[in-house]
């Protein structure tokens, strides 16, 4: 199961950030400027692109699963890794998807090997996404045993009509079930996935949802809003008038996360993403934690005892990297990724990419150079989706240009609406201004 790095949250004010997440081909391609130097990259995503089924909602590139083409991506894969593996040094991994858990055993096994003779094994943090119907004990002891140390499990709802009404193929029995094989592999850092504002679901039926997920005790919740995709099943029916979107309702689910998720120990560090733990993660963030009156803008560093500011320690540090405007290789069909000042993107078809491969070349469709001031606007607009906001030195260091000189006059704007937060270190949202972030994030486009 595969959801946008660049979440979809609460409101449909949101839309025009989708739209500008989509543009930019997210999973996040984007970097500014850290990875000019001569180091290999220390961040790779992988595309796994098959489903057992297409979910109704799904945009994503992926499709149905069938053993031969399986094979023969894995081959093509092994070989890009190959191709990319001297300039990879990975400290995160990122398997995506599509369904990386439907590849077989022997499969994974065949990977992690060609990555074992690659010198790619050992990253900090390496996360493999999977569906509940298609986690195994064996596959879960495979990936342990070869340091995948984060699972990503694509749950959407507890509500067997809903899950249904998605087109997923597991049921909620699975989930307790995958979860538990998870712990019994010695998994414990683990990623819940749910959606909200499905059609059909009531603040009841999510509240209830949201009080299950989070006694599961997982470490990390991700929950996105639905969105209607042009060519989906659920656009059409949309299209068709089977529903009305109740944008109302989306707010108010998105708030009671927020609450819920608060109450439950989990602290949100992203619009869309809720950790765990301490913060200890990053240490150069502005630390600013939204003032719970949006009406009150007021920045409240959260400072560790060196003198840092800090995120929760069980934050993704994959989707940190993107949205802190890191580089990474993104490898397999219609994968992108970006590295030195250059954005790309794999073909989005899974045979001309073998082909490409098989030909011992990467099977890149597109190549763009962003001009510095455009990637660190995009730096700045993705930044501003984590509650820490934007420390100014740290920002300047990393694209060059300076947030309090260029982008002055829409922080002002931004703080005169409440929507903003600025003191002498940094700028970042406000509760009330995360709720906007898609507008907030288009004033720093350039
Ligand atoms: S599991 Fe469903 S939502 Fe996830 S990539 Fe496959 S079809 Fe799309």
């Amino acid at each position: 199961m595969a959801l946008p790095v660049v979440a979809v949250f609460g409101c449909a004010r949101y839309s025009a950030l989708r739209r500008f997440s989509l543009l930019l081909s997210l999973r996040a391609a984007y970097d500014c400027g850290m990875s000019k130097g001569p180091g290999p990259v220390s961040s790779l995503y992988v595309h796994v692109p098959f489903c057992a089924h297409k979910c109704e909602y799904c945009a994503f590139y992926s499709e149905a699963s069938s053993g031969e083409v399986m094979n023969r991506y894995v081959a093509a894969l092994v070989r890009e890794l190959e191709l990319v593996a001297p300039d990879l040094k990975p400290e995160t991994i990122f398997f995506g998807g599509g369904t990386p858990s439907i590849l077989s055993l022997a499969q994974w096994k065949t990977i992690l090997a060609a990555m074992d003779r690659l010198g790619l094994l050992g990253a900090v943090e390496w996360t493999i996404e999977c569906n509940p119907a298609t986690v195994s004990a064996d596959k879960a002891r495979l990936w342990r045993d070869h340091g995948v140390n984060r699972i990503s499990m694509g749950v959407q709802s507890l509500d067997e009509s809903l899950l249904d009404r998605l087109g997923r193929i597991h049921s909620r029995a699975m989930v307790f079930k995958s979860f538990d094989a998870l712990r019994a592999a010695g998994f414990d850092n683990v990623n819940v996935d749910l959606m909200f504002a499905i059609p059909g679901q009531t603040l009841e039926v999510w509240r209830a949802t949201l009080d299950e997920a989070v006694a599961l005790g997982s470490e990390h919740l991700s929950c996105y809003e639905v969105i209607y995709e042009e060519d989906t099943p659920l656009y059409e029916q949309m299209k068709a008038g089977e529903f009305d979107v109740d944008e109302e309702l989306a707010c108010a689910m998105y708030e009671e996360l927020i609450e819920r998720a608060a109450g439950a120990g989990f602290a949100q560090y992203e619009i869309a993403n809720f950790a765990r733990g301490n913060g200890v993660l990053e240490c150069w963030s502005a630390g600013m934690q939204n003032s719970q009156d949006s009406n009150t803008p007021t920045l409240q560093h959260s400072i560790t005892p060196s003198g840092h500011h800090s995120i929760p320690a069980f934050a993704c540090r994959h989707n940190v990297n993107y949205w802190r405007g890191g580089s990474y290789h993104g490898l397999g069909p219609a994968a992108a990724g970006y590295v030195r000042g250059v954005r790309t993107k794999n073909w989005s078809n899974t045979r001309l990419y073998c082909e490409q491969l098989e030909l011992g070349r990467r099977a890149v469709e597109s190549r763009e150079e962003l001009p510095p001031l455009r990637r660190a606007g995009e730096t700045a607009a993705f930044g501003l989706r984590m509650n820490t906001g934007w420390a100014f030195e740290p920002f300047r260091e990393r694209t060059g240009f300076y947030l309090r000189l260029e982008w002055k006059t829409e922080m002002a704007d931004l703080v005169a609406r409440g929507w903003g937060s600025r003191d002498s270190e940094g700028f970042g949202l406000t509760r009330q201004g995360l709720r906007f972030a898609d507008t907030a994030a288009e004033l720093f486009l350039r």
